[in-house]
């Protein structure tokens, strides 16, 4: 099985928006194991907490503000909204791990240079 990168990012941000919405994911699927698993689970965690953000117990779109949301309508806003964006948060996350830029919990350490 040849693993495409692009079918990677498009895995992850479906997981982000499940995990983002409260509903089980499953990234076990890509077949990933050890470091890079960890790693994937890392941006999905990473991204789905941008994705979110809850005000009296009730779900509501990070991204938009649209809400209040069930899970599950949270999860098909996610992903009929904002579907791109996300993997463009999925595919940032994954390069600022891969090429070692450091950060990757959504910019807040700039200026940190050695
Ligand atoms: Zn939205």
């Amino acid at each position: 099985m040849v693993l495409a990168l692009s079918y990677v990012v498009e895995k992850l941000a479906e997981a982000a928006a499940r995990r983002a919405s409260g509903l089980r994911y499953d990234i076990d699927a890509l077949g990933l194991a050890g470091e890079t698993k960890r790693m994937a689970e890392e941006v999905i965690e990473s991204v789905a907490m941008t994705l979110v953000f809850e005000r009296r117990g009730l779900l509501r779109c990070a991204v938009c503000s649209k809400g209040p949301f069930t899970r599950k309508g949270l999860y098909l806003h996610l992903t009929r909204v904002h579907r791109e964006f996300i993997e463009e948060l999925v595919r940032k996350e994954l390069e600022a791990r891969l090429l070692g830029k450091g950060g990757g919990s959504g910019g807040a350490e700039h200026a940190h240079r050695a």
